[in-house]
């Protein structure tokens, strides 16, 4: 019997997703309430990489890199670049600096290729990349980058070619587990996913169903193209806390947290001038070329009580993914994968189950995994 299953969301997760469901012969409509990748997969910075200390994001921080490289080597419509993570802190930050030690030991201890690597081993590998003050670095080379809006298309055209009907400018409302209205009419399906990024919560709250996650603001930059900018690693200074990556020759800034809920529909879209100021100069001090900034903007991530992401079946019939807190573009083929063998009868990923919450938690939002 085929099964008919609507996934509402379409961003990185939700076309995965669709796209393996209905390769396994599952019956599949995607809604998405704007275009393809209009939420935060369309404002995400890219960086993606295998470098995670616990096992259930290692194992899909690589498989989503696999499926990153597949998709780059079978479409012109999708391109993903190799580059080396770099993660580092200050020499007088002795506590990050031991942090990073026992990430390295804990990543290895899970089978990520990561190391510890000296200052003068970083100078020497990247020289346009400033290590002056440096104290501990990290290196993976497991890892990669792309533009995530051109994820989301391609595979949103290669779930169309499996077969899956994406409706766009199709906003949904969740009535109960198996129904759910557009605009134009009420439908019911065997399950609906929703992966509706940092909306999910507005998306149930209408069931009267409570989700603990909070939607907070991010920022990134580009900066313009320079020759300079050549053999510039993926990098995050986890002391000043912000992060970059090469970017059509120029580079790719980010962080700019906002530790408070935001409502995703009503939040600044453009980055704040203080953003842009800190982090220009910021990155000045760590490469050896003056950046000069293109573009600057905001966008939303999810937080969960625990960092860990809520993806599975939070009702009967009804799967949930979201709460990403900021790294959930490289995990989202992996994740939309195991979220689709589940659908189909699979298990899920335990660790994530949504129901490992009441919904009602209190909780403060912190930046990254932990
Ligand atoms: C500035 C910035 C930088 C980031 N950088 C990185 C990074 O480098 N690496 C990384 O791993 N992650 C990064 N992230 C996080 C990453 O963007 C998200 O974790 C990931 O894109 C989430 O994908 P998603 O498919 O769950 O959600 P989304 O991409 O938000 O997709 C959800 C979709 O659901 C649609 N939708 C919502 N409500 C409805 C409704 N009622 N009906 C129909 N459709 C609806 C939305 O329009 C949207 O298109 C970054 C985020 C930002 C903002």
């Amino acid at each position: 019997m085929t099964l008919h299953v609507a996934v509402v969301g379409g961003g990185a997760v939700g076309v995965t997703a669709a796209h393996d469901l209905a390769r396994d012969g599952a019956d599949v409509t995607l809604f998405e309430r704007d275009e393809l990748a209009s939420g935060s997969s369309g404002r995400a910075a890219g960086v993606c990489y295998s470098a995670f200390p616990h096992a259930v994001d290692a194992e899909n921080g690589r498989r989503s890199l696999d499926r990153f490289r597949a998709l780059s080597e079978s479409r012109d419509d999708f391109e993903f670049t190799g580059c080396p993570y770099v993660w580092f802190a200050h020499e007088d930050d002795t506590e990050r600096c031991d942090g990073v030690r026992k990430q390295v030991a804990q990543m290895n201890a899970v089978g990520a290729d990561v190391s510890v690597v000296s200052p003068d081993a970083l100078r020497t590998a990247f020289p346009a990349l400033e290590t002056a003050g440096i104290g501990v670095a990290a290196r993976c080379d497991d890892a990669g980058y792309t533009e995530p809006a051109t994820y989301v298309r391609a595979m949103g055209a290669k779930a169309r070619e499996a077969g899956v009907r994406i409706e766009e400018d199709t906003p949904v409302r969740l009535r109960e587990s198996g129904t759910i209205l557009t605009p134009a009419a009420t439908h019911e399906f065997d399950a609906v996913v929703l992966a509706t990024g940092v909306q999910t919560k507005q998306v149930l709250a209408e069931s009267g169903i409570q989700l603990p996650m909070k939607p907070y603001r991010v920022q990134a930059l580009t900066t313009e193209q320079t020759q300079a900018s050549d053999g510039i690693p993926m990098t995050y200074d986890a002391t000043e806390g912000f992060y970059f990556r090469p970017r059509k020759g120029g580079l790719l800034v980010g962080d700019g947290t906002e530790l408070f809920e935001s409502d995703p529909d009503d939040y600044p879209k453009d980055a704040d001038d203080s953003f842009v100021e800190t982090n220009r100069s910021r990155v000045e001090n760590r490469v050896t070329f003056e950046p000069t900034v293109s573009r600057a903007w905001a966008g939303m991530c999810g937080a969960t009580p625990d960092c860990d992401p809520l993806v599975g079946e939070l009702r009967d019939g009804l799967y949930v993914a979201c709460g990403f807190q900021g790294h959930g573009f490289m995990r989202a083929p992996a994740i939309g994968e195991r979220l689709a063998e589940h659908v189909l009868g699979g298990e899920g990923i335990q660790e994530f189950d949504p129901r490992r919450f009441r919904g009602d938690e209190e909780f403060e939002i912190v930046e990254g995994l932990s």
